[in-house]
């Protein structure tokens, strides 16, 4: 028997965002910030460990030099002055005298000798009554806090496991998920967090389980501790006792009966039983996942999430990314690839693009905002795109548009590249369909006007909901405001589909909603006719979709569209779903 056997189960509630049953030890990510140890190293390290910190001195040199550039250009010289006392503290003398000494006499790890030194300096300026010198507090603290995050980075750019395990973080954001050895996570446990978090989007995509809301958790858990994971029950089990191991083992047997009994028809067309064909799209953020999306029944991408690509490589060059892409695009032939340009800000942080944090990122320069500024990164990634058109059936759309001028701006560059392309002699096909998502309230209300610039709509209805109702995704404060059924949400969605109607463009839906099977028979009752969802849920969503009536969805939208309560109209549309296929609701 092992350690771990004789220990006492425990057990932590959360919530459940993305299900699954995991069982592995734990790898706890621990804040940016910690404290790092004073972890000593041997005399022939010394030049090795100098090196890292030299060269997270220079990301940091070229990550305050984008920032600089960025704020002179929008704000002119006097703003973007604070940049230059910032270079002059990351390249003070004096500070990298000291640390190099340091570290060479006491043998102590850089990271530790830089943090101390630099707390010490902070120390000696904290609570200052001189705003002067409170303003170098924050100058010093804010350069320290970057080189450790690089620091870090680089220590953690690729963590790898040798076993496979429970990742357990305060947060993960999408550029942290993007280094993570995704070959070796089997879940996600976060303290915070909510259902529409990009980490919980991800775990969905993945089809791995994931919890939220274990607050504390970090702290209670150290890396190698066994746990079970139950992104169903939104449960974090650490050393669950084999009764419980047994338990869960019947349960995922039952489970896995029901799944593969849905599986037998998810490459069959997804029809009412009175006959209206619904596409089941599937999203994707990885190419890695490609294999799976073709093998989950997904007619096409509906939503290729490029920022992740961007991500694990924010300077990847036009050829890597027209690779990427093309990669994406003979994987699901002859089906298409709907790819959405880079939406970059929210929680989608990259600084390199997108500057200094801003004060509300869901507010600011986010999604096409970030292309239309960022012209060289915005044609490298159009330029690409085509690139692979020229491969299969590739789609291109833009998120976070808010009105026509947007749509019309980036239309006007891919011309551009378009006709770059073909003056290198490329012949880029001329029948890529464009799209405008629609996930801003300015851009469901104008939906007719948006619909006479493209091919398609998508509506993206994780930010169609969070703007509108102004909940912001992520809080899980007001998680209970967030509500997909709220009548000023369905009013949006049902503008949208009637503009695609009657302009006689395509309506998608790509935001988590259309997973969700108590909506299905409200979607399509609305109208909508493209389902995109996460490749594990096709074959639920196209299970659900067979055993719905148009007509009586129909009925059920139009008495939906009357009614005045979120919670009421889930219960309706709930209602006829549970009639309808209540093998889906075990
Ligand atoms: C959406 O907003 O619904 C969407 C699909 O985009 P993202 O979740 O990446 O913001
Ligand atoms: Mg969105």
């Amino acid at each position: 028997m092992n350690e771990a056997d004789t220990r006492t189960e425990q057990i932590w509630q959360g919530t459940a965002v993305s299900s699954g049953v995991a069982h592995a030890v734990v790898h706890v990510m621990k804040d940016h910030f910690d404290e790092p140890d004073e972890v000593p190293i041997l005399a022939e390290d010394v030049e090795k460990d100098l090196a890292r910190w030299h060269a997270a001195l220079e990301v940091t040199r070229v990550e305050i030099e984008a920032v600089q550039k960025i704020m002179e250009d929008e704000q002119g010289s006097s703003e973007a002055d604070i940049f230059e006392a910032h270079l002059l503290i990351l390249h003070d003398n004096s500070i990298l005298k000291q640390v190099e000494k340091t570290v060479r006499e006491k043998l102590i790890c850089v990271d530790a000798v830089y943090y101390r030194l630099m707390c010490k300096h902070m120390d000696a300026l904290r609570g200052l009554a001189d705003s002067y010198l409170r303003e170098r507090f924050l100058d010093i603290k804010d350069v320290t806090h970057r080189v450790m995050r690089h620091l870090r980075g680089e220590m953690l750019q690729h963590p790898m496991f040798d076993d496979p395990v429970i990742i357990i973080a305060h947060d993960l954001t999408p550029s942290d998920t993007v280094q993570l050895d995704r070959s070796k996570v089997l879940g996600f446990a976060l303290e915070t967090g909510s259902a529409n978090s990009h980490a919980a989007i991800i775990a969905r995509s993945l089809a791995l389980p994931a919890v939220v809301r274990l607050h504390n958790i970090c702290d209670e858990l150290h890396s190698g501790d066994p746990v079970l994971l139950d992104g169903d029950e939104g449960l974090l089990i650490l050393n669950p006792s084999p009764a419980t191991l047994a338990k869960y083992r019947s349960r995922e047997e039952q489970s896995d009966a029901r799944e593969d009994a849905l599986q037998i028809t998810r490459h069959e067309p997804a029809i009412t039983n009175d006959g209206f064909k619904v596409d089941v799209c599937a999203n994707a953020e990885f190419i890695e996942e490609m294999d799976a999306i073709r093998d989950s029944g997904a007619e096409q991408v509906g939503l290729f999430r490029t920022e992740f690509l961007h991500l694990e490589d924010p300077d990847g060059s036009e050829d890597w990314l027209a690779e990427c892409y093309t990669k994406a695009v003979k994987a699901m032939a002859p089906g298409e690839v709907i790819f959405r340009t880079l939406d970059i800000g929210g929680d989608k942080v990259d600084p390199h693009a997108s500057g200094d944090p801003e004060p509300n990122p869901f507010l600011g320069w986010r999604g096409i905002r970030v292309s239309l500024g960022r012209q060289d990164l915005f044609r490298k990634q159009l330029r690409a795109l085509l690139r692979a058109a020229c491969h299969g059936r590739a789609g291109i759309m833009f998120p976070m548009v808010c009105g026509v001028e947007e749509v019309r701006a980036a239309r006007a560059l891919l011309d551009q590249c378009a006709s770059e392309l073909m003056a290198e002699g490329l012949s880029v096909p001329d029948d890529i369909q464009i799209g405008a998502m629609i996930e801003i309230p300015s851009a469901a209300l104008s939906a007719d006007l948006i619909a006479s610039e493209v091919d398609f709509l998508s509506l993206g209805t994780n930010d169609l909901i969070q703007y509108p109702l102004a909940v912001d995704r992520l809080n899980e404060r007001v998680a209970d405001l967030y509500q997909p059924t709220h009548p000023a949400v369905l009013r949006l969605i049902q503008m949208t589909v009637d503009a695609g109607k009657r302009a006689d463009v395509r309506v998608c839906i790509c935001g988590e909603m259309a997973a969700d099977i108590e909506l299905t028979p409200l979607l399509v009752g609305l109208g909508l006719s493209e389902l995109s969802v996460a490749a594990s849920q096709v074959a639920r969503i196209k299970h659900a979709i067979r055993k719905l009536n148009k007509a009586e969805c129909k009925v059920l939208a139009e008495e939906i569209m009357q009614m005045s309560s979120a919670p009421e109209i889930l219960a309706k549309s709930r209602a006829l779903a549970e009639a309808q296929y209540p093998e889906l609701f075990v």
